[in-house]
């Protein structure tokens, strides 16, 4: 198995730093390496830059404005935009509605919604959890009875992100209340504007407001809007969730992060020593960036057996590695963030990314970016989750 790159493959990785280098306001940059959001804008600019180069779904197929790269090459792309640090698509767009419509979709629903998805004029959330069903996704409440040439939706979702942004919500929806569980669902595309949805805001432990619970109240929706066949909405739901997995590692931002660790140590912080003199530091540093290179090496060797055995992705089957990718890829991102905390220490009181006196910009985000991470091993499927598909897919228990 051939794990290291070619000429070619280390070229592409140069030309995307430099297209990243030329293209990307510094400002963005500044933003995302200090643990801070773009706004609703910022983001839609920096698609449209993406999307004027040809690479705002690189992943998608040509026809769609995908650009034909082999994962080995896409991997690159990611990495490079992750430890730039630059801004990643809207991934409920790009990632998972995306790849949904045109797999499952009508033509008319391609046409429709995929070139507005590459270019973000439309601001897609996911609006699968509930209340009483987020592990067990398929014990979802929410309702969609036929009318006519409508559905008529009625239920509560929960934890949707960035719905406070969104014109467009993909929805897993009971339209079988008699059939087993998974067989009566179905995958809408609600426009976020009809009358009846209501978006209310929670603030999380990080003091930021991205996550807020939906209400359907009596929603009409255009039979049109429904993806695929009706009561099959659990496959097209099966699929994404294997694609939102296989995007959770983000190799790239725990290298970048640990490389900002690195730098930080390496100076004196408010006139301390640098904590890189401190053996424990350095052991506790140099482990995370081993195993940040072991992932690294693991999404290579998953990549390199899925071409052996043909593309899994698009047969609408979950590839069982992806969870193994997932779990090490989140205990990752929190570890750095952990390592973080410890060197800032009390100045990590400057919470907020635009709070502080002079002198501690080093702290600042790091404690947001701490207790925001909290959620990488909750959503896309709980670590646990993840570890009980391990044991049944891949160990056979
Ligand atoms: C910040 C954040 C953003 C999110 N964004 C979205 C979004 O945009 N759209 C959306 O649809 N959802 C979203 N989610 C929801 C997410 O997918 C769910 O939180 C997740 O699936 C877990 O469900 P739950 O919260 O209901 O917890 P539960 O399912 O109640 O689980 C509680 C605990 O029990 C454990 N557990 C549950 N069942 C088992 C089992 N069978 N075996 C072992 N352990 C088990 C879980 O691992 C967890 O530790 C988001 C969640 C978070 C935290």
């Amino acid at each position: 198995m051939e794990l290291g790159f070619t000429p070619e493959e280390i070229a592409f990785r140069q030309e995307v730093r430099s297209f990243l280098r030329a293209a990307l306001p510094e400002v963005y940059r500044r933003k995302l390496s200090e643990g801070r959001r773009l706004s609703k804008d910022e983001l839609a600019h920096w698609t449209r830059i993406l999307h004027a180069q040809g690479w705002a779904v690189p992943h998608w197929p040509v026809e769609w404005g995908g650009t034909g790269w082999d994962p080995v090459r896409q991997m690159i792309f990611r990495d490079e935009i992750q430890q730039f640090p630059a801004p990643e698509t809207l991934s409920f767009g790009t990632s998972m509605v995306g790849p949904v419509v045109y797999t499952f979709g009508s033509r008319a629903q391609k046409a429709r919604f995929l070139p507005r998805i590459a270019r973000l004029d439309d601001w897609w959330c996911q609006g699968f959890s509930e209340p009483g069903a987020g592990s067990d996704l398929a014990a979802l409440k929410t309702r969609a009875v036929r009318d006519g040439d409508h559905f008529v939706i009625n239920g509560q979702k929960a934890w949707t992100t960035l719905a406070q942004h969104a014109n467009w919500i993909f929805v897993l929806a009971r339209t079988d209340s008699t059939a087993k569980k998974q067989q009566g669902i179905s995958f809408l595309l609600v426009d976020m504007a009809s009358p009846g949805v209501t978006v209310r805001p929670v603030e999380t432990i990080d003091g930021g407001f991205e996550i807020n619970e939906v209400f359907f109240d009596d929603v009409r929706v255009p039979a049109d809007n429904l993806v695929g066949a009706e009561n099959k909405g659990w496959d097209y739901a099966k699929f994404l969730l294997g694609n939102e997995r296989n995007g959770q590692a983000r190799v790239g931002l725990s290298k970048a992060r640990a490389r900002r660790i690195r730098e930080l140590a390496s100076a004196s912080l408010n006139g301390a020593a640098p904590r890189l003199a401190d053996p424990a530091f350095r052991r506790r540093l140099a482990g995370l960036e081993v195993e940040i290179k072991a992932l690294e090496m693991t999404q290579l060797r998953v990549i390199a057996a899925e071409r052996g055995e043909g593309q899994r992705q698009g047969e609408g089957k979950p590839n069982p590695a992806s969870s193994i990718l997932k779990i090490r890829g989140s205990e990752l991102q929190q570890a750095t963030t952990e390592l973080l905390m410890d060197l800032i220490g009390p100045a990590a009181l400057v919470r907020h990314a635009d709070e502080g006196p002079d002198g501690y910009d080093f702290a600042r985000g790091g404690a947001s970016t701490y207790f925001n991470l909290r959620k990488l091993s909750i959503y896309g499927g709980s670590n646990e989750i993840q570890r009980t598909i391990i044991a049944k897919a891949i160990l056979g228990l």
